[in-house]
């Protein structure tokens, strides 16, 4: 038995029995982890609000031999993603906190068991602190994406195309969803288009911190540029749906 202490991030949790739940939660220096929470319900001391995903905390547990299940003691809240609703009108504050949801469930997707992750989890704390300030959530839902393909190597090149070599891609390109990639306008006539503006926006995403990103002057335009190709290239790398996406599309302000 051995008890750890990290910095972590919570991803999900779920029932276990009449009282526990299950935490899935990413540590700062060990990857991600499941823990019983024993009396997570009840437990509001150890608990507290520390549990709602893309929450952070200092959590306390004790790993044994042979299970794969950890024993969460405590998670000490240091950020609540509840914070990111304050200040906002009621259908921005839904749309944030769903949004913690969604930015949660791709890093569970996305991060596998047990395997240390600095970078991932430092994301994901970043954007979590920009989502409690103020700015486009639409634009760090965008800048997450981007990070969270790049981060693991998956992100098409954004700098020449593949096709004919052109540099110049700042008229805009396109996605060849089956080849996953970006190519210049010239050389597809078809696939899912990104104006110069989007291009942009990724170029600047590559140095901006999430609250720059938030707070920088992008196009609607742009952005919807930017959900439709995100939306095809995570789906084709998880192979499955996203289930915090339908909410969030519920959740769009009509325009
Ligand atoms: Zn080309």
């Amino acid at each position: 038995m051995q008890v750890f202490s990290a910095d972590a991030l919570v991803l999900r949790t779920y029932r276990y029995g009449e009282a526990d739940r299950i935490v899935v939660f990413l540590t700062e220096d060990r990857g991600k982890k499941r823990g019983v929470a024993k009396n997570a319900s009840a437990s509001r001391r150890r608990f507290g609000a520390a549990l709602e995903p893309l929450s952070r905390g200092r959590a306390t547990y004790v790993e044994r031999e042979n299970r794969e299940l950890v024993r969460l003691d405590r998670v000490e809240p240091q950020q609540s993603s509840l914070d990111s609703a304050a200040g906002r009108t009621p259908g921005e504050a839904a749309r944030a906190l769903g949004h913690a949801s969604y930015f949660a469930e791709l890093i569970d997707e996305w991060a596998p068991d047990g395997q240390s992750n600095e970078r991932l989890f430092r994301l994901g704390a970043a954007v979590a602190v920009a989502l409690g300030r103020s700015g486009s959530i639409d634009a760090l839902a965008r800048y997450f994406e981007y990070w969270l393909m790049r981060l693991e190597g998956v992100y098409p090149a954004i700098d020449r195309c593949p096709r004919c070599g052109r540099l110049a891609l700042g008229e805009g390109i396109a996605l060849v969803v089956a080849e996953r990639t970006y190519v210049c306008r010239t050389c597809a006539p078809g696939g899912v288009h990104l104006s110069g503006a989007a291009v942009g926006f990724l170029r600047a995403s590559g140095s901006w911190t999430p609250s720059e990103a938030a707070a920088a002057d992008t196009s609607q335009g742009a952005l919807q540029d930017l959900e439709q190709a995100h939306e095809r290239l995570i789906a084709l790398h998880l192979e499955k749906e996203v289930r915090s996406l339908r909410v969030l599309k519920e959740l769009r302000p009509e325009l």
